[in-house]
């Protein structure tokens, strides 16, 4: 018998599990191999994307123009008041800067930037091309931040430096820079949201739901946040953290610095919503918050179950392909997709811990294929051998779902349709149901076993 794995890079072997075959560790939590084109963005990036929905800030790139590239257009964090997050800011290191050094230009940069937008505080993205030259970000950082008064925060997130992973934790290191510089007393029934990013407004639907509970919401990170809300952040009673990947780091930070706890929590998918609720309102012991949290969930579901009915008769017996940032998100798919009868053939991440994939293979069904740290290729050859009709996952793999002729469901950082909650559930399933019941497949025919070979 062939091995699903024939035709791979040898080095990618332990990265590709087939459930029900395979008994074996997932390695992961690994540089990407060389030659095997990986899904995954670089250190950078990972900074990023956790840091630049923080609205009031700014954002300044210190390298080549290039790297600027990883901005709002890419990732629509939306803002209930100043939109500064949006704009990108970058030093355009050249030539000139390699050779002499960047450090003058990033200085006169931030002054005028400062000037001109008044940010509340700003982050100083250090990339490969000043790691490679040798800038002392931190120092300039430090001498801006005496002059100006505001924060000025170096983010050690040269892209060489490791993975998207190293990425999150140079983000969390930079928080934890800002949280506890207002000094405040802890507030009752407060809760931090750590992991939401605010994409299509789903932080509003989350902190609608706390409120509702009785919950007060210290701040969000960082989807919509306030530089003044996270100088505070140190006061909540419990941090809850959603974006496992992103998010762990800080939540652990705080717990050893300011002794919060933290729970794990998905609001992806009616169960996974449900238990984070639960969960949060268990950790509080109160009897209003516990009634509160069951009157909200009991009405939230009995509002949508017609709708998710409705889009269940429609999609059952498909089977889905999926590949995400986190694999707390893979996991709250797979239990999202059983419920509109659609399998999961395929789940991979780009973050995922051994505990994670551990998870995933006792959730997944016999024959699911899991991947870590991926490739077109690999993609391409299981969602056409276990026949997916739907892909899952982010821009870059959308082009690979329309190649091979399949739908495809954006659950990452473009879309503009909110997917969390209950009623991000809804929306969910009508995406996936107009998607795979979409008559356009019908003039794309799905491509086979010669796309890959
Ligand atoms: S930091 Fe490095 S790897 Fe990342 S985008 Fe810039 S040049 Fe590319």
């Amino acid at each position: 018998m062939t091995s699903i794995k024939s035709g791979f890079l040898k080095e990618r072997t332990l990265q590709i599990f087939e459930k029900g075959i395979d008994t074996f560790e997932m390695t992961c939590d690994r540089v990407s191999t060389a030659g095997s084109i990986s899904q995954r963005a670089c250190t950078f990036c990972g900074s990023r994307v956790v840091l630049y929905p923080i609205v009031d800030a700014l954002h300044l790139v210190h390298g080549a123009i290039g790297c600027a590239a990883y901005t709002w257009d890419i990732r629509g964090s939306m803002s209930s008041g100043p939109q500064l997050h949006r704009s990108s800011f970058c030093t355009d290191l050249r030539e000139k800067e390699v050779i002499y050094g960047g450090e003058k230009k990033l200085k006169n940069a931030l002054y005028i930037l400062i000037e001109e937008h008044q940010p509340k505080a700003a982050f100083v993205y250090s990339t490969c091309i000043a790691g490679i030259i040798g800038d002392d970000v931190g120092a300039v950082c430090k001498e801006v931040q005496k002059k100006t008064g505001i924060a000025v925060i170096p983010v050690h997130s040269e892209g060489f430096k490791g993975t998207k992973k190293d990425g999150y934790r140079a983000a969390c290191d930079a928080l934890m820079r800002i949280i506890g510089m207002n000094d405040t007393p802890q507030v009752p029934l407060s809760v931090n949201i750590l992991g939401d990013f605010n994409i299509a407004g789903e932080i509003w639907v989350i902190k609608k739901y706390f409120e509702q509970m009785g919950l007060k919401i210290v701040a969000t990170l960082t989807g919509d946040a306030r530089v003044e809300q996270i100088k505070s952040a140190h006061t909540a009673q419990l941090n809850i953290v959603q974006c496992s990947g992103s998010m762990r780091f800080l939540a652990k930070q705080m717990k050893e610095k300011y002794g919060i706890p933290f729970i794990n929590a998905s609001f992806s998918g009616i169960n996974d919503t449900a238990k984070a609720l639960y969960d949060a309102a268990d950790f509080f012991c109160n009897k209003s918050v516990m009634e509160n949290t069951r009157n909200l969930i009991s009405n939230e579901i009995a509002l949508i179950t017609p709708f998710i009915n409705s889009y269940r008769n429609k999609c059952k017996g498909k089977k889905a392909a999926l590949y995400v940032g986190g694999a707390f998100k893979a996991m709250s798919l797979i239990k999202a997709l059983r419920i509109l009868g659609i399998q999961t053939i395929l789940a991979g991440t780009q973050t995922g811990s051994k505990e994670d994939y551990e998870a995933l293979k006792t959730l997944c069904d016999d024959g699911t294929v899991l991947l870590d740290d991926s490739n077109p290729i690999e993609m391409s050859k299981f969602i056409i051998e276990k026949k997916a009709d739907l892909f899952i996952g982010g821009v870059k793999e959308r082009p690979l779902a329309y190649k091979l002729g399949i739908a495809f469901c954006d659950h990452n950082h473009e879309r503009k349709t909110g997917l969390a909650g209950f009623e991000g559930m809804v929306n969910f399933a009508r995406e996936v149901s107009l998607s795979v019941n979409s008559p356009v497949w019908k003039f794309a025919p799905r491509r086979g076993r010669e796309y890959y070979v």
